[in-house]
């Protein structure tokens, strides 16, 4: 007995149909109520196209481009009455053209990233600071300042981005309580920003430990994920970027600032991928984690930034910190062995083929009165088995955010272009909680200075443990 959380009742467009889409379908089907005669699905490749046949539900075997976007999408999502949906779980994709013709037709949008067409991500020719998530978001941000308001548009709504952002405001309210400051939920950035500030949070980390693994060793020669290869390979060979706090008085020599002034995030001149990070998950304690770019890491900083009388005087430094499953640790090891070229093959992990493992993924505030706290998801592959078909561990917290983010839209059909950190955080997590295995929230004494330094001088903040000086591995 699925709770059905409301209607759609126009056509819905899901745009590709890969590791993320196969896993939406079947949570579409039991929470919401739409007319699967308009169901379509679009993508240029048809591996799992067995799913839709047997359900009744078109699927239209192309991929979209800059030049037929608007004549193909255009009849489907203004197809029969009512008001359409547009969820949009493809790569390749222009996700800011694609959400400009949705709000022009009056559709409801969705996506998990903010993807570029093809060309932005291995553009030879384009500086470093042009292939970053800061110039991606940029678009978005220009696309929501010219055009305020309208129909809702969610950008970036998956697990990280989205899932995330909600996490971090449960997590502070979690840390007021516990260092005796109870608050109630604030109702506006500033109180939120204020919240995060008055607790002397220094910076969050993204912080993820997936141990999904599969009977089989790694191929040579083949990226082995557990979700999107295309996706990790992409954001893995953009710069390292995060958002920068005001705590920071340190900079990597390889650091480079935006030209505009107020930018939340830097950026480093190495691939995301290839940088590691100090940080600390439930499951394994102390890890390594790779800095890729992520949406979150500069909405998140730009969220609770705090001005007081035109200047900048508080902001979290906010970035991932991505140990991916094994196998793709490996494949990643391989892919920067051979000068960044990819390998002969890509595999994603199926829930069929991983006969253990979980993965844990949430949000570390640090640098408050309680030193640090974990806040987020521990979801095992046999949970994420017995909760919905067509998925692994990853692919659920992602999708079940996708849900959320669908719902929150359908309730709030007029809010124009938001982040998750602009959504109702306790409502959305009160949909998406039954499939995220445990949400548990976990203090720890660990700094990244601990143990430090081991045979070998280092060059350490030892007043500030969570100065990213300490954090970054060099
Ligand atoms: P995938 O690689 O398994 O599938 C991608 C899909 O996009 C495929 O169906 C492919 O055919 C389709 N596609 C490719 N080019 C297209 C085009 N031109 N037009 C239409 N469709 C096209 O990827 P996935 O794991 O399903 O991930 C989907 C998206 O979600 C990716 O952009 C990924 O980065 C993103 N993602 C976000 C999160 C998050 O937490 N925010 C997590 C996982 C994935």
């Amino acid at each position: 007995d699925w709770p059905i959380y409301g209607t759609i009742d126009g056509p819905i467009v899901m745009i590709g149909f890969g590791s993320i889409g196969r896993g939406v379908l079947p949570l579409l089907e039991r929470h919401f109520r739409f007319d699967k005669d308009r169901f379509v699905v679009i993508a240029p490749d048809d591996r799992d196209r067995r799913l839709l046949d047997e359900r009744g539900i078109r699927f239209i075997h192309q991929g979209l481009t800059r030049d037929n976007y608007r004549d193909l999408l255009s009849p489907l999502l203004t197809a029969g009455e009512g008001r359409g949906f547009c969820v949009n779980l493809s790569v390749d994709t222009g996700s800011v053209d694609i959400l400009r013709l949705c709000r022009e037709l009056g559709t409801l949008y969705i996506d998990t990233v903010i993807e570029p067409w093809p060309g932005f991500y291995y553009d030879r020719n384009a500086d470093t600071a042009a292939r970053t998530n800061y110039a991606l978001r940029e678009t978005l941000m220009a696309e929501k300042r010219a055009r305020p308001g309208g129909p809702t548009a969610v950008s970036t709504c998956g697990a990280n981005p989205g899932m995330v952002s909600w996490l971090v405001k449960q997590a502070l309210l979690d840390i007021a309580r516990d260092t005796g400051r109870p608050v109630e939920a604030p109702t506006d950035r500033a109180g939120w920003a204020a919240l995060m500030r008055g607790l002397g949070v220094k910076g969050v980390h993204v912080a993820e430990r997936d141990t999904q693994r599969s009977r089989m060793p790694k191929p040579d020669d083949t990226f082995v994920n557990t979700w999107s290869v295309d996706g990790l390979l992409s954001e893995g060979m953009q710069p390292a970027e995060l958002g920068w706090g005001t705590h920071e008085r340190w900079m990597p020599d390889k650091a480079r600032r935006h030209a505009k002034s107020d930018a939340a995030a830097i950026y480093l001149l190495q691939p995301g991928a290839d940088t590691r990070v100090r940080t600390w998950c439930p499951i394994s304690g102390p890890q390594f984690g790779f800095l890729v770019t992520h949406n979150e890491a500069i909405s998140i900083s730009d969220y609770y930034s705090v001005h007081e009388d035109g200047a900048l005087v508080y902001r979290p430094t906010c970035h991932y910190a991505y140990h991916p499953s094994n196998d793709a640790v490996l494949s990643l090891h391989e892919l920067f062995g051979q000068a960044g070229q990819p390998q002969g093959k890509q595999h994603i992990l199926s829930e069929s083929e991983i006969v253990g493992g979980r993965d844990e993924l949430g949000v570390l505030l640090y640098g408050h009165a309680r030193n640090a706290y974990w806040y987020g998801s521990r979801l095992t592959i046999e949970e994420a088995r017995t909760l919905a078909p067509y998925q692994n561990a990853t692919g659920l917290q992602v999708t079940s955010a996708v849900m959320a983010g669908m719902v929150w839209a359908l309730e709030n059909p007029a809010a124009g272009i938001v982040e998750a950190d602009e959504m109702d955080f306790a409502r959305c997590l009160s949909i998406q909680r039954r499939y995220l295995g445990t949400i548990e929230g976990h203090y720890t004494d660990w700094t990244p200075l601990d143990g430090r330094p081991g045979f070998f001088p280092e060059d350490l903040d030892r007043d500030d443990p969570w100065q990213f000086r300490n954090i970054l591995v060099r």
